[in-house]
């Protein structure tokens, strides 16, 4: 594995860097660490270890709503009940390092689990929008031609401790406050369903971080029973779904989770999403040269998303050396033509932070 010095960053940023490089390293102990833990799990290892439940709920407040992850500034806890938390370990991730982009707006970071993996996260910042692009797996089983992240395979499933931290770790080295959260990073979501709504829960709870709940996006690649177990369990997050193509075979060439999971069945899970929950999907769709970027893709794509309450974010291609390319700006505005009479709104994300390859798509790491 490669180390980038963190003397090529900024000096505020080094500051923050240096900070995590003295954050304990998670130590391997009988105790799973607290961060991605419950209310309810903390009321019952505080129990475990002789005290109230209410303790469990002290901790809880420390390591979410204060987000202080050092246990000899939990003033209110007792002094017995501190050195019984001695050997816990509080963090799941150890934070390695981090790469800045050019315009300083987009940090890519690379945490270690406790077994030694790897996987990334990045913040990004667009005004007063701070966003946070986590991972919810090592690497990815999906196997999308045009990512980087498919090229590692699938190796594990992250734990929703594993999800949280990385916001949690983002946000310590970051002066402004977190306000969007997306699961886009490494990994299928609705793969690892249970826990990233777990990870959801924890971002959203009232009594730790307080995340609003339209300010979560989950984003999945089009795993069908999932959308509908997640518009039948009511989830209060917005969910974003990789189109990717405007018809089957179009997007089976790039997505082979097509023939699983038919374009057909896909739009018509989105469908009954939207209608049953009265909220808005996003469609993300990533233009590709001579793939998918035809204006009579936009036409088909205006027939088929018109009657569905919903988002359109286009994402021009970030290269990661293969053979997909992204179009020029003239075959992009070529293409956003039609769309200017689509019934739903369309917006262009133009990807920050693809000189650090903390594209969409570009996320991948190597233990090697
Ligand atoms: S685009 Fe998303 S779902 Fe597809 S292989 Fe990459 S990480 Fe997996």
């Amino acid at each position: 594995m490669k180390l980038k010095s963190i003397e090529r960053f900024p000096f505020e940023i080094q500051k923050s860097l240096r900070k995590f490089q003295f954050v304990s390293d998670p130590v391997i102990t009988e105790y799973k660490p607290l961060i991605g833990q419950s209310i309810p799990d903390l009321e019952s290892f505080a129990e475990s270890l002789g005290e109230k439940p209410f303790r469990g709920r002290q901790l809880f407040d420390w390591i979410y709503r204060q987000q202080v992850d050092d246990f000899s500034v939990m003033t209110d806890l007792s002094i017995p009940f501190r050195e019984k938390l001695t050997n816990v370990p509080i963090h799941p991730l150890k934070m390695i390092t981090g790469d800045v982009s050019v315009s300083k707006q987009t940090r890519k970071i690379l945490f270690e689990l406790l077994d030694g993996k790897l996987v990334e996260a990045v913040l990004m910042i667009e005004g007063n929008r701070i966003t946070v692009c986590l991972s919810t797996q090592v690497g990815c089983a999906v196997d999308c031609d045009f990512c980087a992240t498919a090229k590692m395979g699938f190796i594990k499933n992250l734990t929703a401790g594993e999800i949280v931290d990385q916001f949690l770790q983002l946000q310590k080295m970051s002066s402004e406050k977190i306000t969007n959260v997306v699961f886009m990073g490494m990994g299928e979501p609705f793969l690892n369903y249970k826990n990233t709504i777990a990870a959801a829960d924890l971002l959203h709870q009232p009594k730790g971080i307080n995340m609003a709940a339209w300010r979560i996006t989950i984003s999945t690649a089009g795993i069908v029973p999932k959308i509908r177990q997640f518009a039948e369990e009511e989830q209060p997050y917005k969910l974003a779904v990789s189109l990717n193509g405007s018809t089957h075979e179009q997007r089976l060439k790039t997505m082979p989770i097509t023939q699983t999971h038919t374009f057909s069945n896909l739009i018509n899970a989105s469908k009954d999403y939207a209608y049953n929950s009265r909220n808005r999907i996003t469609f993300e769709y990533v233009l590709m040269d001579g793939i998918n970027d035809e204006p009579q893709d936009a036409e088909r794509l205006i027939r088929l998303l018109g009657s569905i309450e919903c988002k359109l974010n286009m994402i021009p291609y970030n290269e990661i050396g293969g053979v997909y390319n992204r179009p020029s700006d003239e075959r992009i505005e070529a293409f956003m033509e039609p769309l200017k009479r689509a019934p739903f709104p369309v917006t262009v994300r133009w990807s920050k932070g693809t000189d650090i390859d903390a594209g969409c798509g570009q996320l991948v790491t190597s233990s090697t």
